[in-house]
C-alpha cells in the first residue's frame, strides 16, 4: 500500500507517519528530512536548497522528484508513506508517472485538516531528535525526561531553523499557492481521505487506521 499525507506544514504529517512505519512496517519517504540530510552533508545539492529552505520557499521540482525517483528504486515492493511530497500539481503528476513505471499505484491521500492558529501554535513548540527524529512538542507531546529523547535516550534536541514566525508565513503561503490544489486534484481521482487533524494524536492515528482498514479492497 502506498499512501500521501497531505497537509499544511505543522499539521502532523511527520508524527502520524513515524507511528505507521511502527506499527505497519511502511516507509516514510519525507523530502524535507532528505533535504535537511542532505544539506548536513554539505552536498553541492545540499548547499543550493539551504537558502531556499530557511526562507520557507519551495525547492524545484525537479530536485525532489529526483530524490523519490530514488527512493522507488531502491525499493520496488512499495509500502511507502509520502510526507510533504507532493507539494505542487507537477509533483503530483510526476509521483503518478513514478508509481506506474514501478508497477506500483496510490491507494489513499490523508488529508490532515488543522485550522492556521493551531499550525502556529504547533510549529513554535515543535523540537526532534537530532539522532533518530522523533518529533516533539513544548506543550502537547514533551519528553518524558527533560532534554532527553523517549526513543533512543539522546540528549540531541533541537529545533527547525525554518520553525520561525518569519519563514511560517511563507510556509503556508506556498501551501496554500502550491500545494492546497492537490486536495481537488486526489478527490477528482477518488483517493482523498480527509481526517480531523485537531484531535489529539492517539485519535488522529485511529482515524487514519479507520480509512486505511476500511477501504474497499484493504
Ligand atoms: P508536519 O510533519 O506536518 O510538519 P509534525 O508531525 O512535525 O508536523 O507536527 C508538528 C508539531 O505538532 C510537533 O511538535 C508535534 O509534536 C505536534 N503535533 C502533531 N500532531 C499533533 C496533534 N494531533 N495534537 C497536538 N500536537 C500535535
Ligand atoms: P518539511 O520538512 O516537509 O516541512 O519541508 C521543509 C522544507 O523543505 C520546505 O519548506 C521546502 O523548502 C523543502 N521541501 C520539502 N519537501 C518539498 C517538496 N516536495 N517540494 C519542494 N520543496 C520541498
Amino acid at each position: 500500500m502506498n499512501i500521501i499525507l497531505l497537509g499544511p506544514p505543522g499539521a502532523g504529517k511527520g508524527t502520524q507517519a513515524r507511528r505507521l512505519e511502527k506499527e505497519r512496517g511502511m516507509i516514510q519517504l519525507s523530502t524535507g528530512d532528505m533535504l535537511r540530510e542532505a544539506r548536513n552533508s554539505g552536498s553541492e545539492m545540499g548547499v543550493k536548497v539551504a537558502r531556499i529552505m530557511d526562507a520557507g520557499e519551495l525547492v524545484t521540482d525537479e530536485i525532489v522528484i529526483g530524490l523519490i525517483e530514488e527512493k522507488l528504486q531502491e525499493r520496488p515492493g512499495g509500502g511507502f508513506i509520502f510526507d510533504g511530497f507532493p507539494r505542487t500539481l507537477a509533483q503530483a503528476d510526476a509521483l503518478g508517472d513514478l508509481l506506474a513505471r514501478h508497477g506500483q499505484a496510490l491507494d489513499a491521500v490523508i488529508e490532515l485538516r488543522v485550522d492556521d492558529d493551531e499550525l502556529v501554535r504547533r510549529i513554535s513548540g515543535r523540537y526532534t531528535c537530532g539522532e533518530c527524529g522523533e518529533v516533539y512538542h513544548d506543550d502537547t507531546r514533551p519528553t518524558k525526561v527533560e532534554g532527553k529523547c523517549d526513543k533512543c535516550g539522546s540528549t540531541n534536541l533541537k529545533r527547525r531553523a525554518d520553525d520561525n514566525p518569519e519563514a511560517l508565513k511563507t510556509r503556508l503561503m506556498e501551501y496554500y499557492k502550491k500545494t492546497s490544489p492537490l486536495i481537488g486534484y486526489y478527490y477528482a481521482k477518488g483517493l482523498l481521505y480527509p481526517v480531523n487533524g485537531l484531535a489529539p494524536i492517539d485519535t488522529v492515528a485511529q482515524e487514519i487506521a479507520l480509512v486505511l482498514d476500511g477501504r474497499p479492497g484493504s
